[in-house]
């Protein structure tokens, strides 16, 4: 059977387990840490500022819960813009036994430094097929999937270069892409579009965010093209409240999408996004709730439960899914 690239190497398929597809373990501006890397990180239910050396701390705790929770594998879409540093994750799996996903890839709705603005998809796509055949940051460890983004700017000129150098990379060396998008913005159908001009086979193409939209129209419009999609944004109240995404959920479920969904969060151990006052004025306002690695085993799968997904179409959503988007 096919082999998957961990942050603590390879791993069977059939050997990833339960898996949350989209889980950061921090999040933090690379830039700024590097130039100012005094300045610390918050985090959603512990709203104060945290010095850097806690960073590694919470992250180990929400692994660890996530592991207490049954959870085996996260998918970890930290690529750059976001501080990917892969011996953090590496850390933090070797002292939990979470086993973390890590990817390459860019993550941006407009901006590029001039590194990129002066260089062309195909030499973009070189550093991905590099993470993803040698290895990222100067370590042995192989990125096993792909990130690129679009959010409210749409997918203009810098974005499409992201998505054609994405998809390129995925071509030569097979491994899967996955694209955060902006149902708001509708951006799903443009960003599939780029990917199957560029030669993407269906099966390799996530669509992130897509349960951040009810309108199933939209959604099914996704699904008829054979790409995934993620109800990912569990929390995220500030997109879809808890009630509509769950409403979404069920109505996949009962139009037999099983095998095209991923459930998860998109939580983020610490996040250096926003000053803790902020962070404190969006929990008031209700813009996020249970935002953590716990909100999938611990509340989002019960109540579909409850509501009577089947124990089949749970174990295709949270373990096989991963291994076929993964290994498509
Ligand atoms: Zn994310």
């Amino acid at each position: 059977m096919a082999q998957v690239p961990t942050v603590t190497g390879m791993v069977e398929a059939e050997d990833l387990g339960t898996t949350l597809i989209h889980e950061h373990l921090r999040n933090a501006d690379e830039a700024v840490r590097d130039q100012w890397p005094m300045v610390g990180a918050v985090k959603e239910d512990e709203p104060h500022e945290v010095p850097p050396e806690r960073v590694f701390e919470i992250a180990v705790r929400e692994a660890k819960a996530a592991v207490d929770l049954g959870i085996k594998t996260i998918g970890e879409p930290t690529a750059m813009f976001l501080g990917r540093d892969v011996e953090f994750m590496r850390r933090v799996s070797e002292e939990t036994g979470l086993q973390v996903i890590p990817c390459t890839g860019i993550y941006t709705y407009d901006y590029l430094p001039q590194f990129f603005l002066n260089r062309d998809a195909d030499q973009i796509a070189d550093l991905f097929v590099h993470d993803i055949e040698e290895g990222i940051q100067g370590t042995d460890i192989k990125a096993a999937f792909i990130k690129c983004a679009a959010d409210e700017p749409g997918v203009n000129e810098n974005i499409e270069k992201v998505h054609r150098a994405a998809a390129r990379a995925s071509v030569r060396t097979g491994a899967p892409v996955m694209a955060h998008s902006r149902p708001a913005s509708n951006t799903g159908p443009r960003q599939v579009e780029i990917f199957l001009e560029e030669g993407v086979e269906p099966a390799k193409i996530q669509i992130a965010h897509t349960g951040d939209s009810d309108d199933l129209d939209y959604i099914e419009g996704l699904l008829e093209t054979g790409v995934w999609i993620g109800l990912d944004r569990y929390g995220l109240d500030i997109f879809l409240p808890y009630e509509k995404r769950q409403a979404t959920a069920k109505a996949l479920l009962e139009r037999g999408y099983a095998d095209r969904i991923f459930l998860s969060a998109d939580s983020v151990g610490t996040t250096d996004w926003f000053p803790p006052n902020v962070i404190d004025g969006l929990i008031a306002s209700g813009a996020a709730n249970d935002w953590t690695i716990r909100m999938v085993p611990e509340r989002v799968l019960p109540d579909l439960r409850e509501w009577g997904m089947t124990e089949e179409q749970e174990r295709t959503m949270m373990v096989e899914n991963a291994v076929g988007w993964l290994t498509a």
